[in-house]
């Protein structure tokens, strides 16, 4: 039988992680740390483990999480979500982003995303029977051309996927970039999906532009965050979103049949840790560290790069070393050189390919160094 999705393989994270394990190369393509969390954390999720919480958490997530949760935001960014009716707490960003798009999509519903795009987007709007429009960002600085936007938005637009600091090219929204998008959507019905998953690992002093900075973006997005990426244990499939009350009581139809509620114990441990609050303040600090590492260590190397503004990503440019295919460049170089990374043709329209591989540097400093002997060699 074919399933809905005749046209689409195995995610380009399993395949090549799998492919590094079985070359036993230094893997930096699927992004996760080759270090642990905070010893702390595990321990509080352990402990609500031993204390009897495991059983069924509210369908939202646990209270008090929800509750940490919204403390940070108004922390951060200064504005404020109803931890009882506002925020969900979900098996990582990506169970999320699939409830959010199968909430609100309809066969022929129009979805705008900027390529190249993190590669579950696509595949959740034609399940749903959604058209996916792509624009592309724009060479070399992965820029919006919001004119373009403008001219590809049309009435059977449901929804616009935004996603800064940005996966795959390390850019970061500005904060005209985010009032452009609050312009072109004001007076529409068009939905917003903000992944945001990378907010704290953002470079050089930025700032974060989430959408919930912007009252008109606000009011039509949900924001997208993960704890796997910000605590470091990105196999514990914990993030959460928010929304106005009216989306998100919408969203809650679909959540309560997809999972109903997540993994309390884990919940209840880094709702715990969240009281001490900050955790997630020296990540800036901490990735920029190994971002500047990797980049001095490989500076006299063919590859070209600018150096990425966010996430724990820095993608490299080989045109200089070859004119290959950038799969089977990243294939050569996993089984050849033992090398893992992640080519950019996947997350585009029809494959374009601009000689471009994504390295995550979200590394010990040991492994860095390591990868960069490799790169060097190159
Ligand atoms: N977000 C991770 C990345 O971009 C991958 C997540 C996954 O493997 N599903 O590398």
């Amino acid at each position: 039988h074919t399933s809905k999705l005749p046209n689409v393989g195995t995610t380009i994270f399993s395949t090549m992680s799998k492919l590094a394990n079985d070359h036993q190369a230094i893997n930096l393509s699927q992004g996760f740390p080759d270090f642990g969390g905070d010893q702390k954390l595990t321990d509080l999720v352990c402990k609500a483990m031993n204390s009897g919480y495991n059983q069924y958490a509210p369908m939202a997530g646990n209270l008090e999480l929800r509750e940490a949760i919204a403390k940070k935001i108004n922390l951060l960014y200064d504005t404020d979500y109803h931890p009882e009716n506002e925020i969900t707490v979900t098996a990582g960003a990506t169970q999320a982003i699939f409830t959010i798009i199968t909430t609100f999509i309809n066969p022929g519903d129009e979805v705008i995303i900027f390529r190249p795009a993190y590669d579950s987007y696509e595949p959740a709007i034609t399940l749903n029977g959604g058209k996916t429009v792509s624009i592309q960002l724009k060479a070399p600085n992965f820029s919006v051309d919001w004119e373009e936007v403008k001219s590809k938005v049309t009435h059977r637009t449901k929804m616009i996927i935004v996603n800064t600091p940005h996966n795959p090219s390390g850019t970061v929204f500005s904060k005209e970039d985010m009032m452009q998008l609050e312009e072109i959507t004001n007076d529409t019905n068009i939905i917003v999906l903000s992944d945001e998953v990378y907010e704290h690992m953002i470079f050089d002093d930025e700032k974060h532009q989430s959408a919930c900075l912007f009252p008109g973006l606000k009011a039509r997005s949900f924001v997208v965050a993960s704890f796997c990426k910000t605590f470091h244990n990105t196999g514990w499939r914990v993030g959460y979103c928010c929304a106005p009350k009216t989306l998100m009581d919408e969203f809650m139809k679909v959540h309560q049949f997809n999972v109903f509620c997540i993994h309390h114990p884990t919940q209840k441990g880094i709702a715990d840790y969240m009281q001490e609050p900050n955790h997630y303040l020296g990540l800036p600090a901490f990735y920029q560290q190994k971002r500047d590492l990797f980049l001095s260590l490989i500076k006299d190397s063919r590859f070209k790069f600018t150096a990425s503004k966010g996430t724990y990503f820095q993608v490299l440019d080989y045109s200089e070393i070859t004119q290959e295919y950038d799969l089977d460049f990243a294939k050569r170089l996993t089984m050849e050189s033992g090398i893992a990374s992640i080519p950019l043709s996947v997350f585009n329209s029809n494959n374009l390919d601009n000689k471009v591989l994504r390295f995550c540097f979200a590394k010990e400093d040991d492994t860095l160094k390591r990868a960069a002997d490799v790169l060097n060699g190159i």
